[in-house]
């Protein structure tokens, strides 16, 4: 047979059809082929940008006629260049093995992208490209060129260019290819979809050929031309919008790079997808949904090692904004107090040996996630990227176009061994140190480079070894350390129920069978070790070692932080919120009343909230006399420069009772504000006092606390009210756990019929009495 090939006559295309006719005229020896060179209405406009004069039609047109009209059997093209859907009557054949794929920088004066001047003028006519090199170095400003490689290789020139782009096909089918400085990775610039597949094309029905041109084609290239132009179909794709794929494969493995935007640039998303060769359809539908939704942002925050008060101050923002938090274990439930109301909460995490869930489907997860909300917190604990698996999440949502923010924490690593009295690095005894894993894959010790730790002094840390002590000792000792460096194992470090054990790598393993310690725990070698009694800085304190927990409903409670100034170490627990009803102060007119008494800062803090609310005026309190009952509910009329009358001797209503009943004459008028709990004898008082109006201001709302990581490590729990003591009636059973206090006989009476009889209270029912009664209690042990 005698074939016709039509192609159009620029350098490259005919270098490309010659490269076609020889392959067949060498398959088909019987056959003949022609080229015959036809001009389209592309080559005829030089000098418009592509996109400003229509779609990828532009270089085909003239000769898909010629081939529907039989002037011509077959046409050679760039696949990139052909529209997504074929023209009636036209296929294309199988795709041949096809030539990079890949973008390549060619630069005028200098080697590197780095080494581009600030500001550097970067030729090319695509929005792919240029909205990726702008990715890359922001500073670089794109301007279009057209025209063949030569004649952009000479505008280049001419026009002191700083670099072009152009596709690395075009330039090795030139034999060009020592022009080119760099060659774009997919991950930095994603290709234009079926970049550097030859299209062949001819007429549907002509069988014969097809089949001849058929038998020719290659695996991954028509793996590639399916995948990368389904994407361009399902995207719409034309030259006004920054569009691309590529289908990278590594035998089975594959990786489909894609790229979209928008047309101004304003917005560009990039997805590198895994997958296998049988996960074609789902990884194009996967690609297609995710360029199509918006998505929010994940950010990776690292929770610090447990106790709330590490967490950066960062993370802490972005929990009070979260719309959906993914959360691990090794963390105090404190923290997702921040997260507003309504936040979705996922737990996540891992107890030993019992996984929740599969990395791989947390990272699903998070993809998720971040289609369905703004802003989703993956909160970890410890540092996200040290032994936290944060570097595989981070790299799944780059993968998925899911844009993500790092926030760092404190790692337990660093942290543990500070807050048992070891600092990780000393001037003169330790220059350095090493964080490792002792636990491998199998659970067995990890594959640790012992002889080079033991001959160095560095202070070595291990995590996730705490059954692997023992072993670690011996191994450090076989190598040549000597037994008598200090060591340390830290357990539940920086939490309330932290606990160090010290000694040497002679004695550690033994000292640890003597007590053991629950996880997680870390294990802590170097001569820095020995530093722990100075630098130990709750030495000498009252409560030192003492660990309390605090059920406590609303904000943090000031309590802990007078046994914390006393060494103890505190968990609060949050057993419930304030709900303020300020609408029923709406029509109190202040100026009315010669008394206010408030019974709690809850109170207090209502009064100002009305007037704020309501938009009053603090002057109207102005000569109403304020009664308190304690010195926290008058410092919440101090800190707005308010005076109040004198304070009860005893910070308890009983006292308030007492002090009003001498004061007050039968005459006055009284505004009461409490919560909906109040005291009886106050009311009484108050009632008989003079024309009382009382107003319940705000409820605790109590929630059911959820009991806290290892209960039975606290030596006390601590209730100040009664609700308090009802939260946590789910878990805290007596004869169990920690001792349990109370701040008065109220609570002390609920304790009671939960079933703790004898419960130690308070001399006196303040908060200074709690202190007092631990310090005793403490004392004693
Ligand atoms: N990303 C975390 C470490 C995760 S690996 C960080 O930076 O802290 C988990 C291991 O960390 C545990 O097995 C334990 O060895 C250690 N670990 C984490 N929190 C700890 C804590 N509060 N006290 C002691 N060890 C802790």
């Amino acid at each position: 047979m005698d074939y016709k090939i039509g192609t159009r006559g620029s350098k490259l295309a005919l270098a490309q059809t010659g490269m076609v006719k020889e392959r067949l005229e060498c398959a088909y020896p019987d056959d003949t082929f022609e080229i015959v060179v036809i001009r389209t209405k592309g080559d005829k406009i030089q000098n418009v940008a592509l996109d400003k004069i229509g779609d990828k039609g532009l270089f085909v047109k003239e000769i898909e006629q010629k081939l529907l009209d039989g002037e011509i059997d077959l046409a050679v093209h760039s696949m990139k260049d052909m529209p997504g859907e074929n023209t009636p009557g036209l296929c294309f054949a199988d795709a041949w093995a096809c030539e990079d794929a890949r973008d390549a920088l060619i630069l005028r004066e200098v080697s590197s992208i780095e080494e581009l001047p600030k500001g550097a003028v970067i030729g090319t006519g695509s929005k792919r490209r240029a909205f990726q090199m702008k990715r890359l170095r922001p500073d670089v400003r794109c301007t279009g060129i057209r025209g063949n490689v030569d004649t952009r290789l000479r505008k280049m020139e001419e026009e002191k260019m700083d670099g072009i782009i152009m596709a690395a096909a075009g330039l090795k089918r030139l034999g060009l290819e020592e022009k080119i400085s760099h060659i774009f990775s997919p991950d930095e610039m994603v290709p234009a979809s079926a970049q550097g597949i030859l299209a062949i094309q001819c007429r549907e029905d002509d069988h014969g050929l097809l089949e001849k041109l058929n038998a020719l084609s290659d695996p991954h290239a028509r793996l590639r031309s399916s995948l990368e132009r389904g994407f361009q179909r399902a995207m719409g794709g034309t030259c006004h919008i920054p569009v691309g794929s590529y289908c990278e494969c590594t035998g089975e493995e594959i990786v489909f790079h894609c790229v979209y935007g928008e047309e101004d640039g304003s917005s560009l998303k990039c997805l590198h997808l895994r997958g296998t060769m049988s996960d074609q359809e789902s990884l194009l539908a996967e690609a297609v949904e995710l360029m199509k939704c918006s998505v929010g942002t994940v950010y990776l925050v690292g929770g610090g090692p447990g106790s709330v008060d590490l967490l950066t101050l960062r993370g802490k923002e972005l929990l009070e904004q979260a719309d959906c938090i993914v959360y691990d274990r090794l963390l105090e439930d404190a923290m997702l107090d921040f997260a507003p109301e309504g936040c979705e909460r996922i737990y996540v995490g891992k107890a030993s040996g019992n996984h929740t869930m599969k990395q791989d489907d947390i990272n699903r997860l998070l993809v998720e996630k971040a289609k369905q909300h703004r802003t989703v917190v993956r909160l970890k604990g410890g540092d996200l990227y040290v032994f936290g698996r944060g570097g595989e999440e981070a790299l799944f949502l780059r993968e998925h176009g899911v844009p993500f923010e790092i926030v760092p924490g404190i790692t337990s690593s660093v942290a543990g061994p500070a807050y048992a009295g070891i600092p990780i690095t000393h001037r003169g005894i330790a220059r350095g140190f090493r964080v490792v894993t002792a636990h491998d894959k199998d659970s067995e010790l990890a594959d640790i480079d012992f002889p080079s730790m033991a001959a160095g002094d560095e202070t070595c840390v291990f995590l996730m070894g705490l059954s692997k002590a023992g072993e670690i000792a011996d191994k450090l000792r076989e190598a040549g350390k000597p037994e008598t460096t200090p060591a340390a194992v830290i357990s539940h470090a920086t939490w309330a129920t932290q606990k160090a054990l010290y000694g040497t790598l002679a004695d550690i393993k033994e000292k640890l069978e003597a007590c053991p310690l629950p996880s997680p725990a870390i294990i802590v070698v170097g001569e820095t070790a020995g530093l722990h009694d100075r630098l130990d800085f709750l030495a000498g304190k009252e409560l030192r070692g003492c660990s309390v927990l605090l059920p406590r409903p609303g904000a943090r409670s000031e309590l802990a932080e007078k046994l914390r100034k006393k060494g103890a170490r505190v968990t609060e627990l949050k057993t419930g919120d304030i709900v303020y009803h300020t609408e029923r102060m709406e029509d109190i007119v202040y100026s009315d009343y010669e008394y206010l008494v408030c019974t709690s800062r809850h109170g207090a803090e209502a009064v100002l909230r009305n007037i704020r609310e309501a938009k009053r005026d603090i002057r109207e309190l102005a000569g109403v006399k304020i009664f308190c009952v304690g010195s926290a509910t008058a410092r919440v009329f101090e800190d707005h420069l308010i005076r109040i009358e004198n304070l009860p001797e005893h910070y308890d209503g009983k006292s308030l009772a007492e002090l009003l009943k001498g004061i007050l004459t039968g005459e006055e008028r009284i505004l009461f504000v409490s919560g909906e709990m109040y005291n009886r004898e106050l009311y009484d008082v108050l009632v008989h006092g003079g024309a009382l109006r009382h107003v319940a201001v705000y409820e605790n709302q109590v929630c059911d606390a959820k009991k806290p990581e290892a209960l039975e490590e606290y030596d006390y729990v601590l209730f100040t009210c009664s609700s308090a003591a009802q939260a946590c009636r789910d878990w805290l059973k007596p004869g169990q756990g920690p001792e349990v206090l109370s701040i008065g006989s109220v609570t002390a009476q609920t304790l009671a019929e939960m079933g703790f009889e004898d419960v130690r209270t308070a001399r006196r029912a303040t908060f200074d009495g709690c202190v007092q009664l631990l310090e005793e209690m403490w004392r004693k042990r």
